[in-house]
């Protein structure tokens, strides 16, 4: 039997389209190639020249008249890479060239130096067919001049960026990373580096997310702990709100008396969302300023917290960032063992492992309460699991969203479950 959605709440796919629809690409500028990998195109790349911009040789050969076919021929000079030789090829005569040296005049193709034997500036052509444009890379076979190479909202990674200084982009026009400044927030949190007092724990989800935006190389701009004092709350997120685009607090979202930030949010923006049909995370809530800059309250529990920030703080920085694709896609897994069923859709952390058949096999992290953390190490994946009665069964196949390699990539991923 399917639950139905409370009143007072939205679903998932509801809170991420308010998300996405507040968060358009951030204004493209002129950046340094060098500094360019990782951000995303924000206009086409077309070719203003040919590559290659000459017939090249593929092989380290000899440039060949091709209907000379084998023989001994004269050998009269050689075209190494990198200049114009003064040479022409004709019938009877060979060149010695390089691998990516313009052919000489005269040439139509290349002849492999395996194929051949050099003795007193002569050299024995030993190829029984020579086709004429052998070992020959033509003007333009690599790219055209005039031809689309790359599309506005492409992430620049290796090969965008090898073929953007190729075509002599020494600059380009991209969108820039949102900058993000991260909040904690409770009278309870001291750093990792202190002894927490009576009733004090280590703030985790400050770091935690810190990694998390690590990952997405977006940069972190403000990094504070507010006390649950709603003057000093206010103050520290009106800062943070000038330095950045996106703001992420952690805490003080729930039902309680000093949980501040969900009062300051509706004083200072405009609440887009406050309680999902979800879990973990029924508190996380998201706002807008009227400078469009977006906030994200997470809630404290360190699960929640990262949970909210891969379903709904990723995306928003990937969308910011000029990604046009900027939500994980889910795929089918079939579950190791039942699992228990919950009245909200639940987020939990499995491992991911390819099985029998290529099948995608997927094992829970152990507990799953929103407080332990270590529900969270090694997991690859979250399993998206519907509201119901009925428990999923071993076997079962249900949706997962891969949030890391799958073992075996060369990357470790262990699980405690
Ligand atoms: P809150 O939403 O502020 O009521 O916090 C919910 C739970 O998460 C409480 O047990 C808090 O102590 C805990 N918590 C809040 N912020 C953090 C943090 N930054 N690191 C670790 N635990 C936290
Ligand atoms: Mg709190």
């Amino acid at each position: 039997m399917v639950i139905p959605v409370p009143a007072d709440s939205i679903t998932v796919e509801e809170a991420l389209r308010r998300v996405l629809d507040a968060a358009p690409g951030l204004p493209p500028a002129r950046v340094p190639l060098t500094a360019a990998y990782g951000l995303v195109l924000a206009e086409p790349l077309v070719a203003a020249e040919d590559l290659p911009p000459f017939p090249a040789a593929t092989m380290d050969g000899y440039a060949v008249v091709a209907a000379d076919g084998p023989g001994w021929r004269e050998l009269i000079g050689e075209q190494m890479a990198g200049y114009v030789a003064d040479l022409t090829v004709r019938p009877g005569t060979v060149a010695r060239i390089t691998t990516g040296s313009p052919l000489p005049p005269g040439a139509d193709a290349v002849v492999m130096v395996e194929r051949t034997r050099e003795a007193d500036g002569r050299v024995e052509i030993g190829q029984a067919r020579i086709a004429p444009g052998e070992n020959i890379r033509p003007i333009g076979v690599d790219l055209a001049r005039g031809q689309r190479v790359l599309d506005a909202g492409t992430p620049i990674g290796p090969a965008e960026t090898g073929l953007l200084a190729s075509l002599g982009q020494a600059e380009v026009f991209a969108h820039p990373r949102p900058r993000v400044a991260i909040l904690s927030t409770g009278d309870e949190l001291v750093e990792p580096g202190q002894r927490p007092g009576p009733g004090q724990i280590r703030d985790a989800n400050r770091y935690a997310l810190a990694c998390a935006l690590a990952e997405l190389r977006v940069p972190v701009v403000r990094s504070a702990i507010a006390p649950d004092q709603e003057a000093a709350t206010r103050a520290t997120l009106t800062d943070a709100l000038a330095a950045a685009d996106v703001l992420i607090t952690s805490g003080g979202v729930s039902m309680g008396q000093l949980d501040l930030v969900k009062g300051l949010l509706d004083e200072l923006a405009e609440v887009r969302f406050g309680r999902l049909f979800m879990k973990p995370g029924k508190p996380l809530h998201f706002a807008t300023t009227p400078e469009g800059k977006l906030i994200f309250g997470l809630p404290g529990n360190p699960v929640s917290a990262l949970v909210g920030f891969e379903i709904f703080v990723r995306p928003a920085l990937l969308k910011l960032a000029g990604h046009r694709d900027p939500v994980r896609p889910r795929v089918a897994v079939t579950l190791a063992h039942p699992i228990t069923p919950g009245d909200r859709p639940e987020f939990q952390r499995a491992v991911v492992r390819q099985g029998a058949g290529g099948r995608l096999v997927a094992a829970t992290t152990g507990a799953q309460a929103s407080s332990r953390l270590a529900s969270l190490v090694g997991a690859n994946a979250l399993l998206a699991l519907p509201a119901r009665r009925e428990p999923f069964a071993a076997g079962e196949r249900v949706e997962a969203i891969l949030t890391g390699p799958l073992p075996g990539d060369g990357r470790p991923t262990t699980s405690d479950g």
